[in-house]
Protein backbone atom coordinates (compact mmCIF):
# COMPACT_ATOMS: atom_id res chain seq x y z
CA UNK A 1 0.00 0.00 0.00
CA UNK A 2 0.93 3.50 -0.92
CA UNK A 3 1.21 6.37 1.15
CA UNK A 4 -1.35 7.84 -0.09
CA UNK A 5 -3.54 4.91 -0.53
CA UNK A 6 -2.60 4.92 3.27
CA UNK A 7 -3.90 8.46 4.19
CA UNK A 8 -6.92 7.81 2.28
CA UNK A 9 -8.33 4.89 3.90
CA UNK A 10 -7.02 6.25 7.40
CA UNK A 11 -9.00 9.21 7.12
CA UNK A 12 -12.63 7.56 6.50
CA UNK A 13 -11.54 6.78 10.79
CA UNK A 14 -10.46 10.48 11.39
CA UNK A 15 -13.36 11.87 9.26
CA UNK A 16 -15.94 11.69 12.30
CA UNK A 17 -13.32 13.49 14.47
CA UNK A 18 -13.00 16.87 11.74
CA UNK A 19 -13.51 19.16 13.78
CA UNK A 20 -10.86 18.49 16.08
CA UNK A 21 -8.75 18.05 13.10
CA UNK A 22 -9.10 21.09 12.10
CA UNK A 23 -8.94 22.56 15.73
CA UNK A 24 -5.73 21.03 16.29
CA UNK A 25 -4.28 22.53 12.70
CA UNK A 26 -5.68 25.97 13.28
CA UNK A 27 -3.75 25.54 16.88
CA UNK A 28 -0.96 24.38 15.06
CA UNK A 29 -1.04 27.30 12.69
CA UNK A 30 -1.04 29.89 15.90
CA UNK A 31 1.63 27.54 17.58
CA UNK A 32 3.92 27.92 14.89
CA UNK A 33 3.85 31.63 14.45
CA UNK A 34 4.51 32.10 18.15
CA UNK A 35 7.24 29.86 18.08
CA UNK A 36 9.32 32.22 15.54
CA UNK A 37 8.34 35.45 18.38
CA UNK A 38 11.82 34.79 20.18
CA UNK A 39 13.44 35.34 17.25
CA UNK A 40 12.22 38.58 15.97
CA UNK A 41 12.20 40.18 19.47
CA UNK A 42 15.69 39.24 20.17
CA UNK A 43 16.77 40.72 16.99
CA UNK A 44 14.80 44.09 17.95
CA UNK A 45 15.95 44.04 21.48
CA UNK A 46 20.07 43.24 20.20
CA UNK A 47 19.76 45.51 18.01
CA UNK A 48 18.02 48.42 20.16
CA UNK A 49 20.56 47.98 22.48
CA UNK A 50 23.10 47.86 20.46
CA UNK A 51 22.01 51.24 19.35
CA UNK A 52 21.27 52.50 23.10
CA UNK A 53 25.04 51.52 23.95
CA UNK A 54 26.84 53.56 20.81
CA UNK A 55 25.43 56.60 22.64
CA UNK A 56 27.24 58.81 24.27
CA UNK A 57 25.86 59.42 27.15
CA UNK A 58 23.22 56.58 27.81
CA UNK A 59 19.96 56.54 29.05
CA UNK A 60 18.69 54.09 31.51
CA UNK A 61 15.03 55.24 31.10
CA UNK A 62 14.76 53.67 27.54
CA UNK A 63 17.01 50.85 28.41
CA UNK A 64 14.32 50.10 31.25
CA UNK A 65 11.73 50.34 28.80
CA UNK A 66 13.07 48.38 26.10
CA UNK A 67 13.59 45.41 28.44
CA UNK A 68 10.32 46.03 30.37
CA UNK A 69 8.90 45.34 26.81
CA UNK A 70 11.05 42.62 25.61
CA UNK A 71 10.04 41.01 29.17
CA UNK A 72 6.38 41.61 28.86
CA UNK A 73 6.61 40.13 25.03
CA UNK A 74 8.63 37.22 25.53
CA UNK A 75 6.20 36.10 29.06
CA UNK A 76 2.99 37.08 27.39
CA UNK A 77 3.78 34.90 24.11
CA UNK A 78 5.47 32.14 26.64
CA UNK A 79 1.63 32.53 28.54
CA UNK A 80 -0.13 32.26 25.33
CA UNK A 81 2.11 29.52 23.90
CA UNK A 82 1.55 27.19 26.92
CA UNK A 83 -2.20 27.55 26.21
CA UNK A 84 -1.93 27.10 22.59
CA UNK A 85 0.25 24.00 23.49
CA UNK A 86 -1.76 22.49 25.95
CA UNK A 87 -5.33 22.31 23.32
CA UNK A 88 -3.20 21.57 20.40
CA UNK A 89 -1.59 18.54 22.36
CA UNK A 90 -5.00 17.67 23.95
CA UNK A 91 -7.20 17.29 21.02
CA UNK A 92 -4.62 15.98 18.85
CA UNK A 93 -4.48 13.64 21.68
CA UNK A 94 -7.87 13.06 22.18
CA UNK A 95 -8.44 12.87 18.45
CA UNK A 96 -5.37 9.96 18.36
CA UNK A 97 -7.14 8.14 21.25
CA UNK A 98 -10.57 8.30 19.63
CA UNK A 99 -9.17 6.72 16.50
CA UNK A 100 -7.81 3.95 18.42
CA UNK A 101 -10.63 3.26 19.84
CA UNK A 102 -12.57 2.83 16.98
CA UNK A 103 -10.00 0.65 15.14
CA UNK A 104 -9.92 -1.51 17.94
CA UNK A 105 -13.84 -2.15 17.65
CA UNK A 106 -13.98 -2.00 14.32
CA UNK A 107 -11.52 -5.08 13.92
CA UNK A 108 -13.19 -7.05 16.59
CA UNK A 109 -16.68 -6.47 15.38
CA UNK A 110 -15.40 -7.74 11.94
CA UNK A 111 -13.65 -10.94 12.86
CA UNK A 112 -16.53 -11.92 14.75
CA UNK A 113 -18.29 -12.46 11.84
CA UNK A 114 -15.33 -14.42 9.92
CA UNK A 115 -15.83 -17.85 9.33
CA UNK A 116 -14.56 -20.54 10.85
CA UNK A 117 -11.96 -21.25 8.51
CA UNK A 118 -10.72 -18.58 8.98
CA UNK A 119 -9.69 -18.93 12.85
CA UNK A 120 -7.78 -22.42 11.74
CA UNK A 121 -6.01 -21.29 8.77
CA UNK A 122 -2.10 -21.06 9.63
CA UNK A 123 -0.87 -17.28 10.79
CA UNK A 124 -4.36 -16.81 12.58
CA UNK A 125 -3.62 -18.86 15.27
CA UNK A 126 -4.83 -16.70 18.62
CA UNK A 127 -1.30 -15.64 19.92
CA UNK A 128 -0.10 -14.62 16.48
CA UNK A 129 -4.03 -13.24 15.39
CA UNK A 130 -3.43 -11.12 18.65
CA UNK A 131 -0.27 -9.60 17.88
CA UNK A 132 -0.91 -9.11 14.75
CA UNK A 133 -4.43 -7.26 15.24
CA UNK A 134 -2.12 -5.18 18.28
CA UNK A 135 0.22 -3.84 15.60
CA UNK A 136 -2.33 -3.18 13.29
CA UNK A 137 -3.88 -0.92 15.41
CA UNK A 138 -1.08 0.56 17.11
CA UNK A 139 0.78 1.39 13.92
CA UNK A 140 -2.08 3.13 12.30
CA UNK A 141 -3.06 4.74 14.99
CA UNK A 142 0.60 6.14 15.45
CA UNK A 143 0.38 6.93 11.59
CA UNK A 144 -2.42 9.26 12.28
CA UNK A 145 -0.17 10.65 15.08
CA UNK A 146 2.40 11.55 13.06
CA UNK A 147 0.07 12.90 10.55
CA UNK A 148 -1.59 15.46 12.44
CA UNK A 149 0.33 15.63 15.72
CA UNK A 150 3.74 15.79 14.45
CA UNK A 151 4.49 16.28 10.85
CA UNK A 152 1.99 19.37 10.15
CA UNK A 153 3.01 21.19 13.43
CA UNK A 154 6.95 20.39 12.48
CA UNK A 155 6.84 21.39 8.93
CA UNK A 156 4.36 24.57 9.12
CA UNK A 157 6.99 25.80 12.29
CA UNK A 158 10.29 24.63 9.59
CA UNK A 159 8.32 26.12 6.60
CA UNK A 160 7.36 29.78 8.63
CA UNK A 161 10.91 29.73 9.98
CA UNK A 162 12.53 29.18 6.90
CA UNK A 163 10.29 32.20 4.71
CA UNK A 164 11.07 34.61 7.61
CA UNK A 165 14.87 34.16 6.68
CA UNK A 166 14.30 34.39 3.08
CA UNK A 167 12.66 37.62 3.78
CA UNK A 168 15.69 38.56 5.94
CA UNK A 169 18.10 37.76 3.09
CA UNK A 170 18.05 35.67 0.78
CA UNK A 171 21.39 34.25 1.06
CA UNK A 172 21.17 33.32 4.35
CA UNK A 173 17.86 31.32 3.59
CA UNK A 174 19.26 29.67 0.94
CA UNK A 175 22.12 28.44 2.97
CA UNK A 176 19.18 27.07 5.48
CA UNK A 177 17.11 25.35 2.89
CA UNK A 178 20.11 23.65 1.49
CA UNK A 179 20.64 22.00 4.38
CA UNK A 180 17.53 20.74 4.41
CA UNK A 181 17.97 18.10 1.39
CA UNK A 182 20.77 16.71 3.00
CA UNK A 183 19.25 16.31 6.55
CA UNK A 184 16.45 14.47 4.84
CA UNK A 185 19.17 11.95 2.87
CA UNK A 186 20.50 11.02 5.68
CA UNK A 187 17.32 10.63 8.14
CA UNK A 188 16.68 8.26 4.74
CA UNK A 189 19.82 6.23 4.64
CA UNK A 190 19.06 6.03 8.72
CA UNK A 191 15.48 4.54 8.44
CA UNK A 192 16.36 2.07 5.45
CA UNK A 193 19.81 1.05 7.47
CA UNK A 194 17.62 0.33 10.65
CA UNK A 195 15.04 -1.19 9.24
CA UNK A 196 15.82 -4.81 9.64
CA UNK A 197 16.73 -4.27 12.54
CA UNK A 198 13.71 -2.72 14.02
CA UNK A 199 11.44 -5.16 12.08
CA UNK A 200 14.40 -8.06 14.21
CA UNK A 201 13.45 -6.38 17.33
CA UNK A 202 9.95 -6.58 17.10
CA UNK A 203 9.92 -10.02 16.22
CA UNK A 204 12.85 -10.75 18.79
CA UNK A 205 10.56 -10.00 21.64
CA UNK A 206 7.54 -11.36 20.09
CA UNK A 207 9.31 -14.64 20.39
CA UNK A 208 10.73 -13.81 24.17
CA UNK A 209 6.91 -13.32 25.50
CA UNK A 210 5.70 -15.91 23.65
CA UNK A 211 8.09 -18.30 25.11
CA UNK A 212 7.49 -17.33 28.91
CA UNK A 213 3.91 -17.88 27.76
CA UNK A 214 4.94 -21.34 26.77
CA UNK A 215 7.03 -21.99 29.96
CA UNK A 216 4.00 -20.83 32.32
CA UNK A 217 1.72 -22.97 30.37
CA UNK A 218 3.64 -25.95 30.50
CA UNK A 219 5.21 -25.71 33.94
CA UNK A 220 3.58 -28.90 35.52
CA UNK A 221 4.97 -30.76 32.30
CA UNK A 222 8.41 -28.99 32.50
CA UNK A 223 8.19 -29.17 36.31
CA UNK A 224 7.78 -33.06 36.43
CA UNK A 225 10.56 -34.08 33.72
CA UNK A 226 13.06 -31.98 35.38
CA UNK A 227 13.21 -29.52 32.25
CA UNK A 228 14.18 -26.35 33.48
CA UNK A 229 17.65 -26.14 32.63
CA UNK A 230 15.98 -27.00 28.68
CA UNK A 231 13.57 -24.53 28.75
CA UNK A 232 16.49 -21.72 30.76
CA UNK A 233 18.68 -22.41 27.92
CA UNK A 234 15.73 -21.96 25.24
CA UNK A 235 14.56 -19.00 26.93
CA UNK A 236 18.59 -17.81 27.05
CA UNK A 237 18.69 -18.61 23.45
CA UNK A 238 15.96 -15.85 22.47
CA UNK A 239 16.80 -13.31 24.62
CA UNK A 240 20.50 -13.28 23.48
CA UNK A 241 19.44 -13.12 19.71
CA UNK A 242 17.20 -9.85 20.94
CA UNK A 243 20.15 -8.34 22.85
CA UNK A 244 22.57 -7.90 19.88
CA UNK A 245 20.30 -6.98 17.60
CA UNK A 246 19.38 -4.06 20.05
CA UNK A 247 22.98 -3.28 20.47
CA UNK A 248 23.98 -3.31 16.97
CA UNK A 249 20.61 -1.45 16.29
CA UNK A 250 21.04 1.13 19.09
CA UNK A 251 24.70 1.43 17.88
CA UNK A 252 23.45 2.22 14.18
CA UNK A 253 20.55 4.78 15.82
CA UNK A 254 23.53 6.50 17.61
CA UNK A 255 25.84 7.17 14.66
CA UNK A 256 23.22 8.72 12.64
CA UNK A 257 22.18 11.16 15.92
CA UNK A 258 25.39 12.21 15.68
CA UNK A 259 26.00 12.85 12.26
CA UNK A 260 22.73 14.55 12.27
CA UNK A 261 23.71 17.11 15.50
CA UNK A 262 27.25 17.32 12.81
CA UNK A 263 24.99 18.76 10.13
CA UNK A 264 23.32 20.84 12.01
CA UNK A 265 25.92 22.51 13.83
CA UNK A 266 27.62 22.49 10.56
CA UNK A 267 24.42 24.59 9.43
CA UNK A 268 24.71 26.66 12.32
CA UNK A 269 28.28 27.73 11.57
CA UNK A 270 27.30 28.50 7.96
CA UNK A 271 24.77 30.65 8.71
CA UNK A 272 26.51 32.26 11.54
CA UNK A 273 29.53 33.11 9.43
CA UNK A 274 27.60 34.40 6.14
CA UNK A 275 25.31 36.80 8.74
CA UNK A 276 28.38 38.10 10.32
CA UNK A 277 30.00 38.68 7.11
CA UNK A 278 27.04 40.66 5.97
CA UNK A 279 26.66 42.59 8.58
CA UNK A 280 30.47 43.56 8.47
CA UNK A 281 30.45 44.17 4.90
CA UNK A 282 27.20 46.62 5.84
CA UNK A 283 24.85 44.68 3.91
CA UNK A 284 21.45 46.29 3.62
CA UNK A 285 19.21 45.47 6.25
CA UNK A 286 21.96 43.28 8.24
CA UNK A 287 22.56 44.63 11.63
CA UNK A 288 24.39 42.86 14.80
CA UNK A 289 20.72 41.47 16.01
CA UNK A 290 20.78 39.51 12.75
CA UNK A 291 22.80 37.17 13.95
CA UNK A 292 20.96 36.01 16.70
CA UNK A 293 18.00 35.99 14.76
CA UNK A 294 18.81 33.55 11.51
CA UNK A 295 20.37 31.08 14.56
CA UNK A 296 17.17 30.89 16.11
CA UNK A 297 15.36 30.68 12.99
CA UNK A 298 17.57 28.04 11.86
CA UNK A 299 17.26 25.98 15.05
CA UNK A 300 13.38 25.87 14.19
CA UNK A 301 14.11 25.00 10.53
CA UNK A 302 16.38 21.96 11.66
CA UNK A 303 14.65 20.84 14.85
CA UNK A 304 11.59 19.23 13.69
CA UNK A 305 13.74 17.69 10.58
CA UNK A 306 16.13 15.92 13.86
CA UNK A 307 12.41 14.20 14.49
CA UNK A 308 12.27 13.00 10.75
CA UNK A 309 13.34 9.64 10.98
CA UNK A 310 11.20 8.85 13.64
CA UNK A 311 8.04 10.04 11.24
CA UNK A 312 9.36 7.90 8.85
CA UNK A 313 9.47 4.79 11.10
CA UNK A 314 6.16 5.44 12.29
CA UNK A 315 5.00 5.99 8.56
CA UNK A 316 6.47 3.06 7.45
CA UNK A 317 5.48 0.78 10.16
CA UNK A 318 1.88 1.49 9.24
CA UNK A 319 2.55 0.98 5.80
CA UNK A 320 3.52 -1.92 6.55
CA UNK A 321 1.18 -3.31 9.28
CA UNK A 322 -1.77 -1.13 8.28
CA UNK A 323 -2.95 -3.58 5.33
CA UNK A 324 -2.76 -6.40 7.24
CA UNK A 325 -5.27 -4.46 9.54
CA UNK A 326 -7.46 -2.64 6.98
CA UNK A 327 -8.20 -6.62 5.84
CA UNK A 328 -9.40 -7.47 8.95
CA UNK A 329 -11.43 -4.52 9.01
CA UNK A 330 -13.07 -4.33 5.88
CA UNK A 331 -11.86 -7.57 4.08
CA UNK A 332 -15.15 -9.69 3.11
CA UNK A 333 -13.78 -12.48 1.87
CA UNK A 334 -14.00 -14.22 4.89
CA UNK A 335 -17.40 -13.20 5.94
CA UNK A 336 -19.24 -16.17 7.20
CA UNK A 337 -22.48 -16.93 5.00
CA UNK A 338 -25.52 -16.63 5.79
CA UNK A 339 -28.91 -17.61 4.45
CA UNK A 340 -32.27 -15.34 5.19
CA UNK A 341 -34.28 -18.66 5.97
CA UNK A 342 -35.46 -18.90 9.77
CA UNK A 343 -38.95 -20.68 9.95
CA UNK A 344 -40.91 -20.61 13.99
CA UNK A 345 -41.18 -24.40 14.27
CA UNK A 346 -37.73 -26.14 14.08
CA UNK A 347 -38.16 -30.34 13.46
CA UNK A 348 -34.08 -30.98 13.78
CA UNK A 349 -33.68 -33.83 10.86
CA UNK A 350 -29.89 -33.56 8.95
CA UNK A 351 -29.86 -35.22 6.08
CA UNK A 352 -26.07 -35.24 4.44
CA UNK A 353 -25.63 -36.10 0.94
CA UNK A 354 -22.44 -37.31 -0.57
CA UNK A 355 -19.95 -34.86 0.94
CA UNK A 356 -16.27 -34.67 0.47
CA UNK A 357 -14.65 -31.87 2.63
CA UNK A 358 -11.15 -30.55 3.19
CA UNK A 359 -9.38 -28.62 5.95
CA UNK A 360 -7.91 -25.41 5.07
CA UNK A 361 -4.61 -26.72 5.34
CA UNK A 362 -5.58 -29.46 2.85
CA UNK A 363 -6.29 -32.11 5.02
CA UNK A 364 -9.00 -34.32 3.34
CA UNK A 365 -11.50 -35.50 6.63
CA UNK A 366 -14.20 -36.74 4.68
CA UNK A 367 -15.45 -38.83 1.32
CA UNK A 368 -18.18 -38.97 0.53
CA UNK A 369 -20.36 -39.23 3.37
CA UNK A 370 -23.96 -39.41 3.57
CA UNK A 371 -26.37 -40.13 6.91
CA UNK A 372 -29.80 -39.20 8.24
CA UNK A 373 -30.23 -37.98 11.29
CA UNK A 374 -34.14 -38.08 12.67
CA UNK A 375 -35.38 -36.22 15.41
CA UNK A 376 -36.62 -37.75 18.11
CA UNK A 377 -33.64 -40.27 18.05
CA UNK A 378 -30.40 -40.91 19.52
CA UNK A 379 -27.49 -40.88 16.24
CA UNK A 380 -24.57 -41.92 17.45
CA UNK A 381 -21.00 -41.23 15.04
CA UNK A 382 -18.43 -44.20 16.27
CA UNK A 383 -15.03 -44.47 14.97
CA UNK A 384 -11.34 -44.28 15.41
CA UNK A 385 -9.58 -41.05 16.39
CA UNK A 386 -9.46 -39.14 13.34
CA UNK A 387 -11.96 -40.84 11.94
CA UNK A 388 -13.88 -37.66 11.01
CA UNK A 389 -16.34 -37.67 13.96
CA UNK A 390 -16.34 -33.77 14.83
CA UNK A 391 -15.48 -32.79 11.56
CA UNK A 392 -18.87 -34.28 10.01
CA UNK A 393 -20.52 -32.22 13.79
CA UNK A 394 -18.49 -28.84 12.67
CA UNK A 395 -20.20 -29.28 8.79
CA UNK A 396 -23.66 -29.81 11.02
CA UNK A 397 -23.13 -26.38 12.80
CA UNK A 398 -21.82 -24.79 9.31
CA UNK A 399 -18.74 -24.13 10.85
CA UNK A 400 -17.20 -25.02 7.51
CA UNK A 401 -18.72 -25.53 4.08
CA UNK A 402 -18.02 -29.00 2.51
CA UNK A 403 -16.14 -29.11 -1.11
CA UNK A 404 -19.01 -30.77 -2.57
CA UNK A 405 -22.36 -32.94 -1.50
CA UNK A 406 -25.39 -30.91 0.32
CA UNK A 407 -26.59 -30.81 3.73
CA UNK A 408 -29.86 -30.24 4.20
CA UNK A 409 -31.43 -29.30 7.89
CA UNK A 410 -35.33 -29.92 8.15
CA UNK A 411 -35.74 -30.39 4.32
CA UNK A 412 -33.75 -27.12 3.25
CA UNK A 413 -30.15 -26.76 2.13
CA UNK A 414 -28.29 -25.33 5.51
CA UNK A 415 -26.77 -22.87 2.75
CA UNK A 416 -30.24 -21.38 2.70
CA UNK A 417 -30.55 -21.13 6.68
CA UNK A 418 -29.86 -18.16 8.33
CA UNK A 419 -26.87 -19.10 10.01
CA UNK A 420 -27.59 -17.87 13.97
CA UNK A 421 -31.14 -19.06 13.47
CA UNK A 422 -29.99 -22.34 12.41
CA UNK A 423 -27.27 -22.55 15.17
CA UNK A 424 -29.69 -21.09 17.77
CA UNK A 425 -31.51 -24.10 17.18
CA UNK A 426 -28.23 -26.72 18.17
CA UNK A 427 -26.94 -26.91 21.40
CA UNK A 428 -22.54 -27.85 21.23
CA UNK A 429 -21.22 -29.55 24.26
CA UNK A 430 -17.68 -30.61 23.34
CA UNK A 431 -14.67 -32.56 24.68
CA UNK A 432 -13.71 -29.62 26.08
CA UNK A 433 -15.66 -26.74 27.05
CA UNK A 434 -14.99 -23.49 27.18
CA UNK A 435 -15.34 -21.87 30.11
CA UNK A 436 -15.03 -18.12 30.13
CA UNK A 437 -13.35 -15.74 33.24
CA UNK A 438 -16.70 -14.76 34.93
CA UNK A 439 -18.56 -16.43 37.58
CA UNK A 440 -20.53 -19.95 37.22
CA UNK A 441 -23.99 -18.06 36.83
CA UNK A 442 -22.32 -16.30 33.74
CA UNK A 443 -20.86 -19.14 32.20
CA UNK A 444 -24.18 -20.84 32.40
CA UNK A 445 -26.34 -18.05 31.11
CA UNK A 446 -24.23 -17.58 28.06
CA UNK A 447 -26.63 -20.52 27.09
CA UNK A 448 -29.34 -17.90 26.97
CA UNK A 449 -28.75 -14.72 28.71
CA UNK A 450 -32.23 -13.90 29.10
CA UNK A 451 -33.15 -16.73 31.20
CA UNK A 452 -33.64 -15.67 35.18
CA UNK A 453 -31.71 -17.37 37.90
CA UNK A 454 -34.12 -20.11 38.46
CA UNK A 455 -33.54 -21.40 34.78
CA UNK A 456 -30.00 -21.31 35.82
CA UNK A 457 -30.90 -23.19 39.16
CA UNK A 458 -32.84 -25.57 37.13
CA UNK A 459 -30.12 -26.08 34.51
CA UNK A 460 -27.64 -26.96 37.39
CA UNK A 461 -29.61 -29.25 38.78
CA UNK A 462 -30.37 -31.28 35.74
CA UNK A 463 -26.94 -30.84 34.69
CA UNK A 464 -26.50 -32.63 38.30
CA UNK A 465 -24.07 -29.66 39.58
CA UNK A 466 -26.12 -27.39 41.94
CA UNK A 467 -25.12 -29.57 45.02
CA UNK A 468 -21.49 -29.16 44.40
CA UNK A 469 -22.52 -24.83 43.69
CA UNK A 470 -23.68 -24.99 46.74
CA UNK A 471 -20.95 -26.10 48.68
CA UNK A 472 -18.99 -23.14 47.10
CA UNK A 473 -18.65 -20.43 49.20
CA UNK A 474 -20.19 -17.71 46.59
CA UNK A 475 -22.30 -20.36 45.45
CA UNK A 476 -23.05 -19.68 41.63
CA UNK A 477 -21.12 -16.01 42.16
CA UNK A 478 -18.07 -18.51 42.31
CA UNK A 479 -15.06 -17.77 39.67
CA UNK A 480 -16.28 -20.48 37.18
CA UNK A 481 -12.67 -21.04 36.11
CA UNK A 482 -11.59 -22.70 39.29
CA UNK A 483 -14.02 -25.42 39.12
CA UNK A 484 -12.34 -28.92 38.31
CA UNK A 485 -12.70 -30.45 34.65
CA UNK A 486 -15.66 -32.21 35.48
CA UNK A 487 -17.39 -29.71 37.11
CA UNK A 488 -16.89 -27.14 34.20
CA UNK A 489 -17.98 -30.33 32.07
CA UNK A 490 -21.46 -30.29 33.84
CA UNK A 491 -21.23 -26.18 33.30
CA UNK A 492 -21.17 -26.46 29.87
CA UNK A 493 -23.86 -29.07 29.94
CA UNK A 494 -25.96 -26.64 31.89
CA UNK A 495 -25.35 -24.23 29.53
CA UNK A 496 -26.76 -26.79 26.74
CA UNK A 497 -30.29 -27.26 28.89
CA UNK A 498 -30.89 -23.78 29.48
CA UNK A 499 -30.54 -23.27 25.62
CA UNK A 500 -33.12 -25.76 24.84
CA UNK A 501 -32.29 -26.38 21.78
CA UNK A 502 -34.20 -28.67 19.44
CA UNK A 503 -31.06 -30.50 18.42
CA UNK A 504 -28.20 -31.61 20.65
CA UNK A 505 -24.50 -32.55 19.69
CA UNK A 506 -22.84 -33.80 22.34
CA UNK A 507 -18.62 -34.65 21.28
CA UNK A 508 -17.42 -37.09 23.69
CA UNK A 509 -19.22 -35.18 26.80
CA UNK A 510 -18.51 -37.32 29.64
CA UNK A 511 -14.90 -38.28 28.37
CA UNK A 512 -13.51 -36.06 31.80
CA UNK A 513 -16.18 -36.55 34.37
CA UNK A 514 -15.93 -39.93 36.81
CA UNK A 515 -18.27 -42.58 36.18
CA UNK A 516 -20.95 -41.61 38.67
CA UNK A 517 -20.97 -38.50 36.87
CA UNK A 518 -21.57 -39.78 33.56
CA UNK A 519 -24.26 -41.74 34.80
CA UNK A 520 -25.93 -38.73 36.07
CA UNK A 521 -24.94 -36.78 32.90
CA UNK A 522 -26.82 -39.77 31.03
CA UNK A 523 -29.83 -39.98 33.39
CA UNK A 524 -30.34 -36.19 32.47
CA UNK A 525 -29.69 -36.44 28.54
CA UNK A 526 -32.23 -39.66 28.58
CA UNK A 527 -34.51 -36.99 30.10
CA UNK A 528 -34.31 -33.88 27.86
CA UNK A 529 -33.81 -36.25 24.64
CA UNK A 530 -37.53 -36.84 23.85
CA UNK A 531 -38.45 -35.08 20.93
CA UNK A 532 -35.40 -33.52 19.98
CA UNK A 533 -32.13 -34.69 17.35
CA UNK A 534 -29.56 -36.09 19.43
CA UNK A 535 -26.23 -36.87 18.10
CA UNK A 536 -23.82 -38.26 20.57
CA UNK A 537 -19.83 -38.95 19.90
CA UNK A 538 -18.48 -41.15 22.50
CA UNK A 539 -16.60 -43.68 23.39
CA UNK A 540 -18.38 -45.14 25.89
CA UNK A 541 -20.21 -48.10 25.50
CA UNK A 542 -23.13 -47.31 27.33
CA UNK A 543 -23.76 -44.51 25.47
CA UNK A 544 -23.61 -46.11 21.98
CA UNK A 545 -25.47 -49.13 23.16
CA UNK A 546 -28.62 -46.80 24.04
CA UNK A 547 -27.85 -45.16 19.97
CA UNK A 548 -31.51 -45.86 17.79
CA UNK A 549 -28.66 -45.35 15.11
CA UNK A 550 -25.09 -45.80 14.26
CA UNK A 551 -22.84 -44.02 11.70
CA UNK A 552 -19.15 -45.50 11.96
CA UNK A 553 -16.56 -43.92 10.33
CA UNK A 554 -13.01 -44.91 9.37
CA UNK A 555 -10.65 -42.75 7.59
CA UNK A 556 -13.70 -40.09 6.64
CA UNK A 557 -15.73 -42.56 5.37
CA UNK A 558 -18.93 -43.91 6.71
CA UNK A 559 -18.30 -48.01 6.33
CA UNK A 560 -21.55 -48.87 8.67
CA UNK A 561 -24.82 -47.95 9.83
CA UNK A 562 -27.75 -49.57 11.17
CA UNK A 563 -29.16 -49.88 14.99
CA UNK A 564 -26.05 -50.96 17.07
CA UNK A 565 -26.93 -54.26 17.45
CA UNK A 566 -27.74 -55.18 13.88
CA UNK A 567 -24.22 -53.42 13.29
CA UNK A 568 -22.82 -55.19 15.47
CA UNK A 569 -23.68 -59.07 13.73
CA UNK A 570 -22.26 -57.12 10.51
CA UNK A 571 -18.86 -57.82 12.03
CA UNK A 572 -16.29 -54.79 10.44
CA UNK A 573 -14.70 -52.10 12.57
CA UNK A 574 -17.66 -51.42 15.00
CA UNK A 575 -17.15 -54.99 16.15
CA UNK A 576 -13.51 -54.19 16.22
CA UNK A 577 -14.57 -51.44 18.01
CA UNK A 578 -16.43 -52.31 20.59
CA UNK A 579 -15.00 -55.84 21.69
CA UNK A 580 -11.68 -53.69 22.23
CA UNK A 581 -13.83 -51.30 24.40
CA UNK A 582 -15.27 -54.38 26.58
CA UNK A 583 -12.14 -56.29 26.71
CA UNK A 584 -10.26 -53.27 28.41
CA UNK A 585 -13.06 -52.35 31.00
CA UNK A 586 -12.11 -56.24 31.64
CA UNK A 587 -15.84 -57.09 31.21
CA UNK A 588 -15.38 -60.87 32.68
CA UNK A 589 -14.10 -59.96 35.69
CA UNK A 590 -16.40 -57.24 36.42
CA UNK A 591 -19.35 -59.51 35.99
CA UNK A 592 -17.26 -61.97 38.30
CA UNK A 593 -17.03 -59.11 40.50
CA UNK A 594 -20.84 -58.61 40.67
CA UNK A 595 -22.05 -62.17 40.67
CA UNK A 596 -20.08 -62.71 44.06
P1 LIG B 1 -12.44 -37.48 15.23
O1 LIG B 1 -13.43 -36.53 15.76
O2 LIG B 1 -13.05 -38.68 14.60
O3 LIG B 1 -11.39 -37.86 16.21
P2 LIG B 1 -11.70 -35.29 13.52
O4 LIG B 1 -12.96 -35.03 12.79
O5 LIG B 1 -11.36 -34.40 14.65
O6 LIG B 1 -11.66 -36.80 14.02
O7 LIG B 1 -10.49 -35.26 12.50
C1 LIG B 1 -10.53 -35.84 11.22
C2 LIG B 1 -9.26 -35.45 10.47
O8 LIG B 1 -9.25 -34.05 10.24
C3 LIG B 1 -7.98 -35.75 11.23
O9 LIG B 1 -7.02 -36.19 10.29
C4 LIG B 1 -7.58 -34.43 11.82
O10 LIG B 1 -6.19 -34.34 11.93
C5 LIG B 1 -8.09 -33.45 10.79
N1 LIG B 1 -8.51 -32.17 11.41
C6 LIG B 1 -9.37 -32.00 12.43
N2 LIG B 1 -9.54 -30.68 12.71
C7 LIG B 1 -8.77 -30.01 11.82
C8 LIG B 1 -8.50 -28.62 11.58
N3 LIG B 1 -9.09 -27.64 12.26
N4 LIG B 1 -7.64 -28.31 10.59
C9 LIG B 1 -7.06 -29.28 9.87
N5 LIG B 1 -7.26 -30.59 10.03
C10 LIG B 1 -8.10 -30.97 11.00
Amino acid sequence: MGIWKLLNRILRYVMPYRWLVVATLLLTLLGSVLAQVNAVVLDRAVDAINVLDQQPSMSWASALRILTIISAILLGKEVLAAVVNFFRRYYGERMRIFVNRDLSLQVIKHVLTFRMAFFTSTGNEAGRLQARIDKGVASTSMAVNSFFIDILPLFTSAVLALVLMFMANVFVGLVALAIVPVYFYVTYIQAERMRDGRRGIYEGQQAVSQNILNIIESIPVVKSFNREQIEHDRQQEVQDRLTNLQLSTRKKSYFFTGMKGFLEQIGTVLVIILTAYLVLIDYPGMTIGKIMYHVMLFANVSAPIRQLHRIYDDLNDALIYSEDLFGLMEGTEEVEQTGDYHPEEVTGRFEVKDVDFTYPNGVKALHDVSMVIEPGKITALVGMSGAGKSTVVNLLDKFYHPDSGEICFDGVPIDQWDTQWLRDHIGLVMQKNHIFDGTIEENILYGNPKATHEDVVRAAKQAFLYDQVMQLPEGFNSSALRLSGGQQQRVAIARLFIKDPAVIILDEPTASLDAIATEQIKASIDAIKKGRTVIIISHNLGQIIDADQLYVLEEGRVVQSGKPAEVYQQGGVYKEIFDASARSMNADKIAEVMDN
